[in-house]
């Protein structure tokens, strides 16, 4: 991962399962944000941010935990540097714990751009993936989690869910388009007794994350 080792990310998701928190997918979320009927349990979605080719650490760590995460990609780095390779892509498009969204074509601060380069941001990226992928792709995670009301609008129109990066759970009352997203380091804890040596990196850090309903948990820089 990008900032979190992999030994931690495996200690943070042991931990999520210790508590009996199921992990749902990205479809889970748009399903129960589209109907006024489902219910959510308690229970936590993984998302990674912008595509960088270690999440490929993740994927032996995600399957021997049946854990899903969703990767927020934007077109422009890959098969650059350390980013995915569109082979990288392909093992991860077939893999079964893996599912993807929308993450801008360059990365900008939407905010901060024209209309035409806003509307170039939001569709070309779903346009350019759906095809690298072949499948749809509804969801759309704002860079830097920054966004205004063009941007907001702009996204409604063409996704279903928007992801931001405002620490907190979300219930079906969140805007679902700015689902709160705890952003994860490789600090993070959770606080727990049990785990001393993790508590003491919160006190250093960021942490202590602890999950809550239906919270979303994000991973590397967003
Ligand atoms: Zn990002």
């Amino acid at each position: 991962m990008y900032s979190v080792l992999p030994d931690v990310f495996e200690w943070q998701l042991d931990y999520i399962r210790s508590q009996q928190i199921p992990f749902i997918r990205i479809g889970d979320m748009v399903r129960a944000y589209g109907s006024s009927t489902t219910a959510l349990a308690d229970s936590v979605m993984l998302t990674a941010d912008d595509g960088w080719a270690d999440v490929m650490n993740a994927l032996p760590i995600l399957q021997a935990r049946q854990a899903p995460m969703t990767l927020y990609i934007y077109p422009m780095v890959l098969n650059h540097g350390a980013y995915l390779k569109f082979a990288q892509l392909d093992a991860l498009k077939a893999n079964p714990w893996i599912d993807f969204g929308c993450h801008s074509y360059t990365h900008p601060v939407l905010r901060h751009v024209s209309a035409a380069v806003l509307k170039h941001e939001v569709l070309e990226s779903k346009a350019v993936l759906e095809k690298q992928l072949g499948k749809p792709l509804d969801t759309f995670a704002y860079p830097f989690g920054m966004f205004d009301r063009a941007t907001q609008a702009m996204v409604r129109e063409h996704y279903k869910l928007g992801l931001g990066v405002n620490d907190g759970g979300n219930t079906l009352k969140t805007n679902c388009y700015n689902i709160n997203r705890f952003v994860v380091y490789r600090t993070t804890g959770f606080g727990d007794s049990q785990h001393a040596d993790r508590r003491r990196l919160d006190q250093q850090g960021h942490g202590p994350f602890r999950a809550k309903q239906h919270a979303h948990v994000c991973y590397g820089d967003p």
